[in-house]
């Protein structure tokens, strides 16, 4: 049990909602004030990219509440969760809205919020550990390194009618960081992979597909740009991409492929140019 004095935890007050982040899938990665949630709230509405061992953390009397898709139905449309959410606090529930990785992270924990502040009902917000980082970090990729990155940008792979996002500036996007995090991308990334190597990205430069993140069915595919295009049509969802020349860190930092015996190399960088 969580020693909520001690940790300072605020209380649940019915009729609240705490719209919080379930991290990636291991349930250790939850934090102590999900953790709380989960053992006060009296309805979970959750999406399909919450871990099943995070569910059953909650409170044997608390109900769960499905809001991704059903049967092949399509999901149900964001105002209707919204408002689903909006009656359930007007019932006096402690509504716990739980979101994979970070729900302010392409997770529309913000509309939703928003919708609560249109309606009157106080909130909270949880973040939680970010597919694209905490996720990659679980493959053994660091989003930043002193002599890689000084930068990096988190793009996403899908607008809202599911297209490649045509808003984006894929030219600058290609040119203006040296390691891209892409989520929602598997899909279209063909086409992605086309428009950053247009835009003048190396073919060659690494890339990796980081399937299932900080699960028991993580896959890792490490390629180069140019070939992960090919590989997406074989690797599962959900995942996690990543380009640029971290990617080559894996071989220093694959820390879960150590315990199963990977030798792991400490100077991942100066090897590789060397060769
Ligand atoms: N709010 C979430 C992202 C939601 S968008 C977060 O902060 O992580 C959904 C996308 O997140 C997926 O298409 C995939 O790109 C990524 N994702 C979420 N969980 C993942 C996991 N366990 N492994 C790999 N990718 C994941």
């Amino acid at each position: 049990m969580i020693d909520n004095a001690r940790l300072g935890l605020p209380d649940f007050e019915p009729g609240h909602v705490w719209l919080v982040g379930a991290g990636p899938g291991d349930p250790g990665l939850l934090s102590a004030l999900a953790l709380h949630a989960l053992g006060q709230a009296d309805v979970v509405v959750y999406d399909a990219l919450v871990d099943p061992r995070i569910l059953r953390l909650a409170q044997p009397a608390a109900a769960l509440d499905y809001a991704g898709k059903r049967g092949g139905r399509p999901s149900p449309s964001q105002p209707d969760i919204s408002a689903r959410i909006i009656r359930l606090a007007r019932e006096q529930k402690r509504v716990l809205r739980l979101k994979g990785g970070d729900p302010f992270v392409f997770g529309r924990g913000a509309e939703e919020a928003l919708a609560l502040v249109a309606a009157g009902i106080s909130f909270r917000i949880v973040p939680g550990i970010t597919a694209g980082i905490g996720g990659l970090a679980y493959a053994g990729i660091p989003v930043t390194h002193r002599e890689t990155n000084s930068a990096v940008t988190f793009v996403t792979g899908h607008n809202s009618a599911g297209a490649v996002p045509d808003g984006l500036d894929w030219k600058a996007i290609a040119r203006g960081s040296p390691v891209l995090v892409l989520y929602m991308a598997l899909k279209h990334l063909p086409s992605i992979v086309g428009r950053l190597i247009a835009a003048g990205r190396a073919g060659n430069e690494p890339a990796a597909i980081v399937s299932n993140a900080s699960t028991p069915d993580q896959q890792v595919l490490v390629s180069t740009l140019r070939e992960i295009a090919e590989l997406s049509s074989s690797a599962p969802t959900p995942a996690i991409i990543v380009v640029g020349e971290v990617v080559r860190l894996r071989a220093g930092l694959d820390w879960l492929g150590a315990f199963a015996g990977r030798q792991l190399d400490p100077n991942p960088l100066t090897r590789e140019k060397r060769r």
